[in-house]
């Protein structure tokens, strides 16, 4: 009997082989039903990490190559917009501003006259409605 490996805890004799390399009795260990709990939870928490790391690959993968494209499709979104606001504001005949034209990066100014014509600020240069598309869409203003 004494040659019989004993629990490290609470001393009883073990019986089971787990026990006796465990060195601890079930209960002692934490109980056998619990153990396996918690290994079946580490495993759905390490596949739930491997499950994120792949997730954030495929996030990463489109993130670094479309870093750029993106960058360059905003910007000629923008330009695309401010093009099209432009026009718009032709059309409809009020003030817009056309592009960065004069010197030390001034933006010309155009602004409705009652006489279905423009003028251009700050030069008071005054263009007709025709004769402004025609510019405008020359230099794809508009
Ligand atoms: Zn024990």
């Amino acid at each position: 009997m004494e040659e019989n490996p004993r629990c490290k805890k609470c001393k009883r004799v073990l019986k089971s082989p787990i026990s006796i390399a465990r060195g601890m009795g079930p209960k002692c260990a934490g109980v056998s039903a619990t153990r396996g709990k918690s290994v079946r939870a580490r495993i759905t928490r390490s596949s739930g990490i491997a499950y994120q790391s792949a997730s954030l690959d495929q996030l990463q993968t489109p993130l670094f190559p479309g870093d750029l494209p993106t960058k360059r499709l905003s910007k000629k979104e923008l330009y695309r917009r401010r093009r099209e606001e432009r026009r718009r504001s032709f059309e409809m005949r009020v003030p817009f501003q056309c592009g960065m034209l004069l010197p030390k990066r001034k933006p010309l100014v155009y602004t409705p006259l009652d006489d279905g014509s423009w003028k251009e600020n700050p030069t008071g240069r005054v263009i007709s409605h025709e004769r402004l598309q025609e510019y405008l869409r020359q230099y794809r203003f508009i």
